[in-house]
């Protein structure tokens, strides 16, 4: 039986994240031919709503408010509520990011609803979807099916391949009104710890540099890789407990989950904990002056060396490659 899937879009700064269109490929494939709608929370959204059309959603729903310019899960939760009480989905998407992984179990509970979260594949479409998720910090993953009834489920980024951007998709952008109202929080004001360049959970290469860099001025050479191949910086928390970076860049079992096409460890051991966060990379390059390093276990390739002179090199030939 086709199915009527909403999706929530996640936008930063008024672009809409990637995870957004990756959520829609999700929805296509769960909702066997059915429709798809995109959610749009927030205090001026409706422009972003097009861009969804394009990657495969079918109609969009926005709900505007300035309470809504920065997310809180009581202000979101309302939103949401009003989208999902008007359409009566069959299932809902959400992306496993910081808000996803707190936005949904709220809803999913309220609603008496199931979630299967941290979904990294799905085999199957309608009825017969089969989600595939890691357990044991990627060690290992599991099939689930969804039994039956409403159905919540949180895609993990840069898993599920977005369908290809058509421009001559069109489809209905409604608004609807929603009293947002008892707010317990209230953001005053966001202070952004930016790093340079990409953000590095939807980045599809990642440079990440361990207590063997050394020093946070040895984290620049890693950052200059990183910028030539489009890609973000990491670290493992060694690096982090040493101060040679932040925490925020801090990837493993107490850090963030990361899958790029690319991760490059750099002076990095290769803790459990840290490949907890590393380890469902598609290809894992490290860099190690110790050739019995565990993160060697995992790599596709492994340069021995000092890194001090294999980065440089790196970055020489990938010059060259560029021009
Ligand atoms: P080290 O283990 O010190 O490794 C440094 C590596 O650099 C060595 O292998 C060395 O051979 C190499 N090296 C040194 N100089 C050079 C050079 N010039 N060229 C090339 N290689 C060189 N860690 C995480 O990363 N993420 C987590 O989320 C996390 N969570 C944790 C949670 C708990 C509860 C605990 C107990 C620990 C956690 N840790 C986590 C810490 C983890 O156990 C390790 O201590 C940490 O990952 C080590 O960081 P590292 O590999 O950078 O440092």
């Amino acid at each position: 039986m086709s199915k009527k899937v909403l999706v929530l879009g996640e936008a930063r700064e008024g672009v809409l994240r990637n995870v957004s269109f990756e959520a829609i490929a999700a929805a296509k494939k769960i909702s066997g031919g059915g429709e798809v709608v995109g959610v749009l929370l927030g205090d001026s959204v409706q422009s972003l709503g097009e861009e969804m059309i394009q990657y495969g959603a079918d109609r969009i729903i926005t709900v505007e408010h300035p309470h809504l310019k920065q997310y809180t899960s009581d202000g979101f939760g309302q939103g949401f509520m009003a989208v999902y009480e008007q359409e009566k989905p069959d299932a809902v998407v959400f992306g496993h990011t910081a808000l996803g992984k707190d936005l949904s179990p709220k809803i999913a509970s309220k609603l008496s609803s199931g979630l299967i979260s941290d979904v990294t594949d799905i085999e199957g479409e309608d009825d017969a979807a089969v989600f595939i998720r890691p357990i044991y910090s990627g060690k290992a993953f599991e099939k689930v099916k969804n039994k039956d009834g409403l159905l919540f489920i949180t895609i993990r980024p840069n898993n599920i391949p977005p369908l290809e951007l058509d421009s001559s998709r069109t489809g209905d952008i409604a608004s609807i009104t929603v009293e947002i109202t008892n707010l317990r929080t209230i953001i005053s004001e966001v202070v952004r710890k930016t790093t340079e360049g990409v953000d590095m959970s939807e980045a599809k290469v990642v440079i990440a540099g361990g207590r063997g860099v050394k020093s946070a001025e040895g984290f620049a050479p890693l950052q200059e890789l990183a910028n030539l191949l489009g890609g973000a910086i990491g670290a493992s928390r060694g690096a982090c407990d040493a101060d040679y970076c932040d925490y925020s860049l801090q990837i493993g079992q107490t850090g963030k989950v990361i899958t790029p096409d690319l991760y490059i460890g750099v002076g990095i051991s290769g803790a459990i904990q840290h490949m907890a966060g590393m380890s469902n990379s598609k290809i894992i390059v490290a860099i190690n002056k110790d050739p019995e390093a565990n993160i060697f276990k995992v790599a596709d390739y492994g340069i021995v060396g000092d890194l001090f002179e294999v980065i440089p090199m790196m970055i020489e030939e990938v010059k060259k490659i560029q021009g």
